[in-house]
């Protein structure tokens, strides 16, 4: 059993910055997150993008901004659990016990949830089926992996243009898989993409992944006017269709949830007490869902709960900058 004051379902960045908000404050932390990265969206879908308006940062990359909120994070040693999702929460002499998959227990005095807009469940490729870990990834967590070896990414959208652009500089070849003629990607992106001289084969379909229990060899498909099948070396694919996000089963720990996202009042607080949200599946009258938004509302809940936890503490945490 993991015992902390403050169990924070969600590695989203708003998950991050309420982990160092919550060492800031003294409390004792354990991160939850299905995902086996820290991140969530960002890492999940558009890591290699710029984003433009993040407070004190003109431009950040996706990878970049994530790096640097789990290194400021890490200064109050967090405990991370990913790869897991909360399931159950229920309450024993006044602490939550939230059940993790894997038989993982977490006992806590709060609980922030910061479960963004649900965890991820990527679609599936049907010929990819037992290929996941073993050549086939749904995202890239890190680029260098792809060094040097074909990658065929299967897919249309902006998450599949976005991983050929910045794998076609480290692997051997690049080739873009897809079902249809037209593309959902931005078409400025997909541009730049052909420009680069990437392979893009439209009106097509992954019917087989071939290799052994090591490693992957090729993909076999079925192309649209093609008697036969065409044949692409592969040591690695992957499998860019998107993801479907569900609150699952944070819907019943007895919240007032709607299309998603989590009630609360001015200091978070969800309907339970002691159970806060933040980020973007917080909800109040005029909630704009963004990153920036995220912070401020991380910042605004652990110092409330940091009161709510010991009554003696003050709700202003004194500045970070009088700290050394
Ligand atoms: C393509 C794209 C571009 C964007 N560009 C910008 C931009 O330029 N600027 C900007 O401000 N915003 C942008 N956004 C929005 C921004 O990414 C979100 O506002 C931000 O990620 C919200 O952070 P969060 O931490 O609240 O939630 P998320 O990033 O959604 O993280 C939530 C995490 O909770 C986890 N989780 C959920 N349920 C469970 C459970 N039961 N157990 C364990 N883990 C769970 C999920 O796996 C996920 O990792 C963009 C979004 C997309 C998709």
């Amino acid at each position: 059993m993991t015992e902390v004051d403050l169990l924070i379902v969600g590695a989203g960045p708003t998950g991050l910055y309420a982990a160092y908000y919550a060492g800031f404050r003294d409390l004792t932390t354990a991160i939850v997150d299905s995902l086996p990265e820290p991140g969530g969206q960002v890492t999940a879908m558009y890591p290699e993008k710029m984003i433009f308006d993040v407070a004190g940062f003109p431009a950040v990359k996706g990878r970049d901004l994530v790096s640097a909120l789990v290194e400021q994070a890490d200064q109050w040693k967090p405990t991370y659990l990913l790869g897991r999702r909360a399931q159950t929460l229920s309450q024993v002499d006044g602490r939550f016990i939230v059940d993790l998959d894997g038989g993982v227990t977490v006992s806590a005095g709060a609980v922030l949830i910061s479960a963004g807009i649900g965890e991820f469940t990527p679609r599936p490729l049907t010929a990819g089926d037992g290929w996941l870990g073993r050549g086939m990834v749904h995202f890239v967590p890190a680029l260098d992996v792809h060094r040097d070896q074909d990658v065929v990414i299967v897919g249309g959208g902006d998450s599949a243009f976005d991983w050929a652009l910045a794998l076609h500089p480290i692997a051997t070849s690049v080739t873009i898989v897809h079902r249809r003629a037209k593309f959902r990607a931005m078409p400025a992106t997909v541009r730049q993409v052909t420009n680069l001289g990437v392979r893009i084969i439209t009106d097509a379909e992954v019917t087989e992944m071939i290799g052994d229990d090591e490693s992957l060899r090729q993909v076999t498909l079925s192309v649209k006017g093609e008697d036969a099948p065409v044949v692409l070396p592969a040591q690695a694919v992957v499998a860019a269709l998107g993801f479907t996000a569900d609150l699952g089963p944070i819907e019943a720990w007895g919240l007032e949830i709607d299309h998603r996202s989590i009630s609360v009042d001015s200091t978070m607080q969800t309907a339970r007490p002691l159970v806060y949200a933040a980020g973007d599946v917080a909800a109040y009258p005029g909630k704009v869902k963004l990153i920036a938004t995220g912070f401020g509302e991380a910042a605004t809940a652990v110092n409330n709960i940091a009161v709510a936890l010991n009554p003696e503490a003050h709700l202003f945490p004194g500045h970070s900058s009088a700290a050394e």
